[in-house]
């Protein structure tokens, strides 16, 4: 099964000479129930490639699909519908909500959705469980370690169940042993909840955790890699 698939994209930033292609004729198959993981240097097109699959970002050329869906077909209303039920999004910088608690963080995502409070309370509390900070749900993100806080980002982006989970470095604001810490904690996620997880890292700690490893260099896919894990049959 195919979670999400770039078909010939190319992204250019800026027009004639000075344009620049973050994505150029890109074409990779992101596999369900997999850990990928987006490798290469700063500047390679990892960010960029990250806000497509989101749909935060469209191609110059090509064409992206996730969940069988071509992104290029939705517009306005349609288009923020289907990145709220499909995409979850953990970022660098976490992103949380300052005057919202944890718990409101993870619940808002809910709300949007129209679920209903006794389903909102009991996902909330579910989710602040399995990342670890239900006894902190009450605290701001202020309140909370960087940790912490991406534990909070990481409940609130599984909250509406989506087919994919993106995260842009989301261990670069983390110090090595937090960092370690998180990528346990989404992988046991990925695997318990067989969530479809895309990265993008230069972390070898990340890539040594992922099933496939999707190199890219100067916006070019240069290599991929699909580790055969025992337990997991493609
Ligand atoms: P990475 O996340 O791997 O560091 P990015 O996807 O952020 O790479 O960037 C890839 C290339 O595209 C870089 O050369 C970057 O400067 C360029 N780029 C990214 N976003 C923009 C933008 N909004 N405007 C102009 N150039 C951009
Ligand atoms: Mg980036």
């Amino acid at each position: 099964m195919i979670a999400a698939n770039f078909h010939h994209v190319t992204r250019r930033y800026g027009i004639g000479e000075t344009a620049v292609a973050a994505v150029s004729d890109v074409s990779a198959d992101i596999v369900s129930g997999r850990f990928t993981v987006l490798s290469g240097p700063s500047g390679s097109g990892k960010t960029t490639m990250l806000n497509l699959l989101g749909a935060i970002d469209h191609p110059t050329s090509g064409s992206v699909v996730v969940a069988g869906q071509r992104l290029e077909t939705l517009r306005g209303n349609a288009l923020s519908d289907f990145r709220a039920r499909h995409i979850g999004f953990v970022f660098q910088a976490f992103n949380l909500i300052p005057v919202l608690s944890a718990y409101e963080n993870v619940e808002y995502p809910l709300t949007l959705l129209g679920v209903s409070k006794e389903r909102r309370h009991a996902d909330v509390l579910d989710l602040l469980d399995a990342v670890g900070v239900a006894q902190h749900a009450h605290r701001k993100p202020g309140e909370l370690s960087g940790g912490q806080q991406q534990r909070v980002a990481i409940a609130r982006a599984l909250a509406s169940r989506p087919a994919l989970v993106l995260a842009d470095e989301p261990t670069a604001n983390l110090d090595s042993a937090t960092g370690a810490a998180i990528i346990a904690l989404m992988r046991e996620i990925q695997r318990s909840r067989a969530t479809s997880f895309v990265f993008s890292s230069h972390d070898p700690q990340l890539l040594e955790s992922a099933d496939d490893v999707i190199h890219i260099r100067d916006g070019r896919v240069v290599s991929v890699e699909r580790n055969v894990s025992p337990e997991v049959v493609l």
